[in-house]
């Protein structure tokens, strides 16, 4: 068969400039824009590359003319033409082919248009679901197809990097085992052996550690992962990873390759130099000095311990030291971008709440002297109060206390974080820090048990190999995360290689000996056949391009996302299927309504 004849293009709608002037060049593209002035009729073509203008002359043939009164916006056209200058008066700077335009010698309708749901704009402003519904159209501007074009070159430079390097890149099965890793598994049935499921994974983790005990050494995956959580926050059921593993190495030399590969990477992509090494913090100093694990440290405010507060008058202060928690403080600096009014104290106390403070202490620093909220409880101490904190003029003191240390760091983090962002002191550029020492255990309240706060895969620092069952709450892991202007980019760790520790862990975090076989028994299997020291760390793509693009949801990175509430307007999944397919998997849906 025949392809239908088309005038294809010869350059792209970004691409004309003043040398190409007498060119005779065949342009495809999306009417951007159309001005019909009467004797002049402007078209703005767009593609993915640019926009370039298009001239339809007045002493135009009448077939060029009517071609032109036919397009409407958003029709795909094909011009022919010749690249002329504009006249100096006409020259548009803020455009990168401004300089040029195309004289029309022949218009192609290629396919017209239906009714647009919204305008192609820079950035459209429609309803994200609207957005969503029509994300091919969404795509087409300049904003998206920009930050898709930036998620590209991000990937492109990662791939390049290990490429230069003896890592392997290694694809791992999406249809899994389930193997629980923290969040809820996605579910796929088996036809084959019906009751039978597969999992998709919420990360590669397992396989990459058996790729190590099968010598593959140096592995990498930009990896798709699934996690069936309940939509809340920033999160998608599907995102992606570089995922990394490494044998015989120890946790500098992961978090070197990492700094190596940043700096690359930030180097390529944006030309912006990043230091060399990333600023470490362990995860009590994280916690103690910015209230978060992870802190954004483009501005400074830092949390300090209130000495002030042990045999005070102001009972919630005591009553959370005797009850062996804290009592921390942040000096809000006087600014022109916010007033320490009631009003604004109480939504900063609203901020902390949310993280489990019971309430937010202040007190205005005034001439040498301390007043209102708790002041009065502390007249005497002024001058000391003063000199310990370092407040000035016009400065606030607020205060938390609370008797669990986490949530009193937590609910100043919070209250820091609001300060950051409403007296604008967050800076430009990329503040990356390394948390470690993290903990190894967390307390699950709901369940009564241990679980693991990473993965159950991560080692424990060497001291506290004996104390791990008598004390899980102390026990510091051989683990890091990677954070980037308050956000966690990346999370690894070094793994456990040895059987009899790994299965000690899985009994910690209430997996029985028998029910981590089942579930895990090729991996402990794996572990009976001289497995290597090895250890990673996956950094999310996603986060990444969000970060580079400044942009606040990681859906404005993703093609095709899924909504706020789980689902895809576009595609209206997920969705019902057929009953034959629903036979084939020899499965009955027991819908809400049926069930007793
Ligand atoms: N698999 C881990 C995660 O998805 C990352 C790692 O430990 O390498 O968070």
């Amino acid at each position: 068969m025949s392809e239908e004849a088309f005038l294809q293009r010869t350059t792209t709608c970004g691409a004309l400039r003043a040398c190409d002037e007498g060119k005779s060049v065949v342009l495809n593209g999306w009417v951007h824009r159309d001005r019909n002035h009467g004797a002049l009729h402007f078209i703005n073509l767009r593609d993915r590359y640019g926009i370039t203008q298009v001239v339809v002359d007045d002493d135009a043939s009448a077939e060029l003319q009517e071609a032109a009164g036919r397009i409407k916006l958003e029709y795909c056209i094909a011009v022919k033409g010749i690249v002329r200058r504009r006249p100096d008066s006409m020259i548009n700077p803020d455009m990168a082919t401004g300089e040029v335009e195309v004289k029309a010698e022949h218009i192609e309708i290629l396919s017209q248009c239906a009714v647009l749901p919204f305008m192609i704009e820079d950035e459209n402003n429609a309803k994200e679901d609207l957005r969503l519904k029509y994300r091919y159209l969404d795509l087409r501007s300049k904003g998206m197809t920009d930050r898709i074009v930036m998620r590209h070159k991000i990937i492109k430079a990662i791939r390049e990097y290990f490429y230069k390097t003896d890592f392997l890149e290694i694809e791992t099965p999406t249809l899994i085992r389930s193997t629980p890793e923290g969040a809820r598994d996605f579910l796929v049935p088996s036809r084959i052996y019906p009751g039978k499921f597969f999992a998709l994974p919420q990360s590669p983790q397992l396989y990459k550690q058996l790729l190590m005990v099968s010598g593959m050494d140096k592995y990498f995956q930009i990896a798709r992962c699934y996690r069936d959580e309940d939509p809340r926050g920033d999160r998608q059921l599907e995102f992606t990873q570089l995922d990394i593993e490494m044998s015989y190495v120890k946790r500098d030399d992961v978090l070197a390759l990492i700094e190596d590969l940043f700096n690359d990477v930030f180097k390529k992509v944006l030309d912006v130099d990043l230091p060399k090494t990333f600023m470490r913090l362990s995860y009590n100093d994280a916690m103690n000095r910015y209230g978060s694990d992870k802190p954004d440290l483009r501005f400074g405010l830092e949390i300090k311990d209130f000495p002030f507060a042990e045999g005070c008058a102001f009972n919630a202060f005591t009553e959370a030291l005797e009850k062996g928690g804290c009592v921390k403080y942040i000096v809000a600096p006087k600014s022109e971008k916010k007033e320490y009014t009631r009003k604004y104290i109480t939504e900063l106390e609203d901020a902390a709440k949310v993280y489990g403070a019971k309430g937010l202490a202040w007190m205005k620093v005034q001439e040498g002297a301390v007043s209102g909220g708790v002041s009065k409880f502390f007249a005497d101490k002024a001058a000391d109060i003063i000199k310990e904190t370092g407040a000035q003029d016009g400065d606030v003191i607020l205060i938390i206390a609370h008797e669990n240390w986490k949530k009193c760091c937590n609910s100043m983090g919070a209250v820091r974080n609001k300060l950051g962002a409403d007296l604008c002191l967050i800076g430009d550029g990329y503040a990356f820090c390394w948390i470690i020492d993290f903990p190894l255990f967390e307390y699950n309240e709901e369940e009564g048990h241990w679980e693991a706060a990473h993965h159950m895969f991560s080692m424990p620092q060497a001291e506290y190999i004996d104390t791990l069952e008598s004390n899980p709450g102390d026990v510091k892991g051989d683990l890091y995360d990677l954070v980037l202007n308050g956000y966690e980019l990346a999370s690894g760790s070094i793994r456990i290689h040895d059987i009899e520790l790994q299965k000690r862990i899985f009994r910690i975090c209430n997996f029985s000996d028998e029910k981590a076989q089942e579930r895990f028994g090729f991996l402990l299997d794996a572990f009976r056949f001289s497995p290597p020291p090895h250890g990673g760390i996956a950094p999310g793509i996603d986060r990444l391009c969000m970060i580079i693009s400044k942009v606040n949801t990681i859906r404005e990175v993703i093609a095709f996302p899924k909504n706020t509430a789980a689902m895809s307007p576009m595609d209206d999944c997920p969705a019902e299927v057929e009953d034959i397919q629903l036979r084939e998997l020899c499965l009955k849906i027991d819908t809400p309504e049926q069930k007793d």
